[in-house]
């Protein structure tokens, strides 16, 4: 059975630099709701070293809704399920750039263009996407960040070009899991976005979605292929199921559970900026605010692609009633 002692041994490692085992984080994952406490409190510390007492915020947009022709078992945008999210083509630049000032003034130091679909094909959208990043970056003091599918490398030094802060590829679950995932597109596809936006030097936030069904064998999985990839941020996405998708009846996680990923997160990318997204309020209800004290640093404000989230006063009163900082 794990102990403290086991717990705080392999903090120490974390605080000073050295890299967890694959049999030491499986350890950790057998941490019980008993445990957890220890857990989250030595990811504290690692945070506390690493990440400082700053939390990140970060509103996100969808820049064209739903028609996906992907068929990702989470998505409510994919057009092989039936769902009521709105379907529209990509926004004017005038409307992408109202809202990203929408977000500054709500408090976000990151706005994040999200565009439904495979990838931008059309040169013409492209290029409207670049031009509405180089606008908000001279305008704004916003970092920019995108998740526009896949890549090529000229596209990725196009928005690097355009003044792109960082991209969103996720790896979403392990490779293990990923075809009960999603069957049109594959692993190494995702893989080969990856290494074009790391090759165009743009900052890469690659995480995945937890409480789709897989094992915490396959979590592990997830844990050192992203290990392997070396992101800037880590964004964790807790299934929220959605009527219409295949992964509708999907029985949550805990919300210690969900809590528990965060933390061994922590623990393996001590320096990294570890970002709660999707999920966040359904799946943690009342323990919202112990995701910090699980490690996180950084979250989404505001309302998600397809579902609704807290108003951003809301949890920006949070972070400062946890005697954080958000600037
Ligand atoms: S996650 Fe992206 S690629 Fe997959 S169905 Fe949704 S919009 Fe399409």
């Amino acid at each position: 059975m794990l102990s403290v002692d086991y717990i705080n041994k392999a903090a120490d490692k974390a605080l000073a630099g050295k890299g967890l085992t694959l049999e030491e984080v499986k350890n950790l994952q057998t941490a019980s709701d008993g445990q957890i406490y220890s857990l989250f409190a030595a990811a504290y510390t690692i945070r506390k070293k690493f990440r400082g007492n700053k939390v990140e915020l970060c509103a996100i947009t969808n820049a064209r809704s739903g028609a996906c022709s992907e068929d990702c078992s989470f998505c409510a945008q994919s057009s092989f399920h039936k769902t009521k999210v709105p379907v529209y083509p990509l926004l004017e630049e005038n409307e992408i750039y109202a809202r990203a000032k929408r977000a500054q003034k709500a408090g976000a130091g990151y706005f994040c263009i999200v565009t439904s679909g495979k990838g931008v094909k059309d040169k013409k959208g492209f290029s409207k996407i670049c031009r509405v990043i180089s606008k908000i970056r001279s305008k704004l003091k916003l970092h920019v960040d995108a998740s526009l599918g896949e890549l090529d490398f000229t596209q990725c030094k196009a928005l690097k070009e355009a003044g792109l802060f960082r991209y969103n590829h996720n790896l979403e679950t392990a490779r293990s899991f990923y075809p009960a995932v999603c069957s049109t597109h594959n692993y190494a596809d995702r893989l080969k976005t990856i290494e074009n936006v790391k090759k165009a030097g743009i900052e890469l936030c690659c995480g995945g979605i937890f409480g789709m069904g897989e094992t915490r064998k396959q979590r592990l999985e997830l844990f050192f292929a992203l290990k392997d990839i070396s992101p800037e941020c880590i964004p964790v996405n807790f299934l929220n199921p959605i009527s219409g998708t295949r992964f509708e009846r999907k029985k949550p996680l805990t919300p210690l559970e969900f809590l528990k990923i965060v933390a061994i997160l922590r623990f393996i990318f001590p320096r990294q900026e570890i970002k709660v997204c999707g999920g966040r309020e359904a799946n943690l209800r009342s323990l919202q605010p112990f995701l910090f004290l699980a490690g996180s640093d950084s979250i989404i404000i505001g309302d998600y692609l397809t579902t609704k989230g807290n108003p951003p006063y809301q949890d920006l009163q949070m972070v400062r009633d946890l005697g954080l900082r958000t600037n």
